[in-house]
């Protein structure tokens, strides 16, 4: 049984490191995929955890050996998905959620068929601003460039599946529950274990 790609895009600030986590805390069987960056770390993030932090030669040598399978520049750094280790999660049978930008989204629709496409937003680009400067994690600068960007990400979001507006926390984490939980009943997806267990053909 393969595992599910969810692949999540948001404007900074919208909430969705927020949501991504409590859904791989409830999920067993969902975890994060790691990305790689050249972004230096947050106050409290951990190589290996949050993203695997390499320099701009390192992330060179990776793209030109075709080792991810999307990367892109965002807010002036680089970010890329490795396909290699994306491959070994989804094959031994976990879901992932993929933490990437509206290009990475796009590009990785060419190549990943099963994704599952879910876009978060704020309540408002004022709200998404605010929270931003309460997580007290990004500079001033950095923060105007994400919120200047966030107008044109969401004007991208008709490519996705699904939408959840992240205002009440509570209740936009009953949404993606609700959107996991239906995608992982999809008839398609269970079929292969419904057959093992029946002896039957259901396609
Ligand atoms: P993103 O990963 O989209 O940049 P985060 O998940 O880091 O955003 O959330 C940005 C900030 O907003 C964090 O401090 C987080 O605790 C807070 N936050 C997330 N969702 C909500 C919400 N629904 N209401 C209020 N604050 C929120
Ligand atoms: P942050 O610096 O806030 O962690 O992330 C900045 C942006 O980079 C977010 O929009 C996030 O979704 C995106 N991002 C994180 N990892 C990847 C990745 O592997 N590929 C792409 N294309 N974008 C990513």
């Amino acid at each position: 049984m393969k595992g599910i790609p969810y692949i999540v895009s948001a404007p900074s600030g919208a909430g969705k490191s927020t949501l991504c986590n409590m859904a791989v805390d409830f999920f067993s069987d969902l975890r994060h995929s790691i990305s790689y960056t050249t972004r230096p770390p947050r106050q409290g993030e951990i190589n290996g955890v949050e993203y695997h932090f390499i320099d701009g030669p390192a992330f060179e040598r990776m793209a030109k050996t075709g080792e991810f399978l999307e990367y892109a520049g965002v807010h002036g750094k680089r970010y890329g998905t490795s396909g290699k280790d994306l491959e070994m999660l989804l094959a031994a049978g976990k879901s992932a959620m993929l933490d990437i930008d509206v290009q990475g989204a796009a590009s990785i629709k060419k190549t990943l068929s099963n994704a599952v496409y879910i876009f978060i937003l704020p309540p408002s680009l004022e709200v998404c601003e605010q929270r931003l400067i309460k997580r007290g994690k990004d500079n001033p600068e950095d923060i105007k460039r994400r919120v200047a960007a966030a107008r044109e990400e969401i004007n991208n979001a008709s490519g996705y599946d699904y939408i959840i507006i992240n205002d009440d926390l509570v209740a936009a984490f009953e949404k993606l529950k609700a959107i996991i939980i239906a995608e992982s009943s999809k008839r398609e997806r269970m079929a292969e274990k419904v057959n093992k267990a029946f002896g039957i053909n259901v396609k």
